[in-house]
């Protein structure tokens, strides 16, 4: 049993799926004209969580995000550069998926690109038109009049905004105090792509992009659909919207949002100087992976505080967690009885930290108490967090054991044997020997550990 927290109830609720052991979720994905900030990374992170751990109960995901590639920032970028649209965003998108890669999220299942869908957007817009609901302005562009839907404002909250009213914003983001009618379809502009329509040369706005390609994939209804906190007004808010006007069926069962992350305790911004890329992490020798680690120990509706010292003890621990995994003297017996029981055990506990609300720093806490169990061996442990590390994606399982040669492992039984009775001075000349030909032996409390020096 999985509990999420929905943002439209406001409250954790079980995940019941429509279709048995299948979900669909759609994650609203990058405006391709520039690098994925932190804040952006964080949320596909959390997403990736939600997969895996969907995936981890045993259902069949299938995750859409799209990719917006026609937008106010994009255009605005091409003209600045004297460049057509594909030629900004090919490049970003590309970089996009590269990013993904090395923060070790799955691939979805899809990413449809927003241009290639002109065709699916416009009829939604046709049928919005075609019910009242849509309009055109004395500007020519098309706008979603949102009197005419009774629950707009559900999953925002729109008491909390003042509604204007017959006020029409065309901006695919605005003011979040402002509750206005919103736009569809922008008329042609000068110097701007356009694609031909029923109701006039224009381009899609923003909002509508995602209810036609989530529908168009996942169906009129389907069941979770997620993104960062931000996104929660105007552009979540209006998909429901467009949607469940259009199709009158309920469009989303769980929505998830993830928080902020903030850089110094502040919010990132180009005046500030503080948005960082990857770029900016590899640069400075850090693993991407120790983001990801990061990210992990704190729950994704949590703020996230993120700090260059934050980022080097995640690092370290990601480091110490990697070394854990190199096992030597990985021994050869069968686990004992007590021993499943142990594993059973901290199975379980596992599944209740990822089930309850995807609590990864829950579940990051026992990875490594699990590691410092002396009463699980090796070839237990390491079975063991393999694992789980499939719901937290921390690429342990490419941790490349290393191949000690035999000759190195008996000096190191040897030197063990010495130890044990107490003979310390011929044990610490073996173990000086040992480091004369590479290898430090390290005594744990599961006993010593060989590694390459
Ligand atoms: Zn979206």
């Amino acid at each position: 049993m999985i509990n999420l927290y929905n943002t439209l109830a406001r409250k954790k609720q079980t995940f019941k799926p429509l279709r048995g052991k299948n979900v669909g979720i759609y994650t609203c994905g990058p405006t391709v004209y520039n690098f994925a900030h932190l804040g952006n990374l964080r949320t596909y992170i959390f997403e990736d969580i939600l997969r895996r751990v969907l995936k981890y109960n045993s259902y069949k995901v299938k995750q859409i995000m799209n990719i917006t590639d026609v937008e106010d920032k994009i255009i605005k970028k091409a003209q600045q550069e004297k460049k057509n649209i594909n030629q900004i965003t090919k490049p970003y998108a590309k970089i996009f998926l590269e990013d993904l890669k090395k923060l070790s999220i799955e691939k979805a299942e899809k990413y449809p690109l927003a241009t290639k869908h002109i065709k699916e957007m416009i009829a939604l817009i046709s049928g919005l038109i075609k019910k009242g609901i849509a309009y055109k302005g004395e500007d020519g562009s098309i706008y979603f009049n949102i009197q005419k839907f009774k629950n707009y404002g559900k999953l925002s909250q729109l008491q909390k905004r003042e509604i204007k009213i017959g006020a029409r914003v065309s901006a695919d983001e605005y003011n979040k105090e402002q509750a206005q009618d919103f736009v569809l379809w922008k008329t042609k502009k000068l110097n701007e792509p356009f694609w031909k329509s029923p109701f006039g040369d224009g381009r899609p706005g923003w909002h509508i992009e995602c209810s036609a390609m989530a529908m168009k994939y996942l169906g009129k209804t389907f069941d979770i659909h997620a993104g960062g906190v931000d996104l929660i007004f105007p552009h979540h808010e209006n998909e429901i919207a467009q949607s469940e006007a259009a199709t009158g069926k309920k469009f989303v069962n769980y929505w998830l949002h993830g928080e902020h992350l903030l850089v110094n305790n502040e919010k990132m911004s180009k005046s500030l100087g503080n948005i960082y890329t990857l770029r900016d992490l590899e640069q400075k020798n850090f693993n991407p992976l120790a983001f990801r680690y990061l990210v992990l120990t704190s729950h994704y509706r949590s703020k996230l505080n993120f700090t260059w010292e934050s980022l080097q003890a995640a690092q370290n621990a990601l480091n110490n967690l990697h070394n854990e995994m190199i096992i030597i003297n990985a021994d050869k017996k069968s686990a004992s009885i007590s021993e499943n029981q142990r594993k059973l055990a901290y199975e379980k506990q596992f599944l209740d930290a990822i089930n309850d609300d995807l609590n990864t720093p829950k579940a990051i806490a026992l990875v490594r108490k699990i590691v410092k169990d002396k009463n699980l061996s090796s070839n237990a442990k390491k079975s063991l967090v393999l694992k789980l590390d499939k719901a937290l994606g921390l690429g342990l399982k490419n941790v490349k054991s290393e191949k000690i040669p035999l000759k190195i492992k008996q000096m190191a039984d040897e030197r063990d044997k010495l130890r044990a009775n107490k003979q310390f001075i011929p044990a610490d000349l073996l173990r000086k020997k040992i480091e004369e030909l590479g290898y430090i032996v390290e005594d744990t409390a599961a006993g010593p550990k060989i590694l390459r020096k």
